[in-house]
């Protein structure tokens, strides 16, 4: 009999302390990295690929370019 209570106490303390233990371990995730608001999309300059911010781009149709001169001379 003495040896059921002492069973009962152990599985007592057991669900007291390690179930919550074992959840804060498993809520305790990392923090995703915040969205930076200012990131701007980039574009992917149609001449000679190098990435721009969209707002700097020189569009033409659907491409972008990095700059005037590499929209003169077109799509390489
Ligand atoms: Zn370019």
């Amino acid at each position: 009999m003495l040896r059921l209570l002492l069973w009962g106490l152990a599985i007592w303390l057991a669900f007291k302390y390690l179930v919550p233990a074992l959840r804060r371990l498993t809520v305790a995730q990392p923090p995703s990295p915040p969205v930076d608001p200012g990131a701007q999309e980039t574009v992917r300059c149609a001449h000679c690929g190098v990435f721009v911010l969209r707002s700097e781009a020189v569009s033409e149709g659907a491409d972008f370019y990095c700059s005037e001169a590499h929209r003169r001379a077109g799509r390489s």
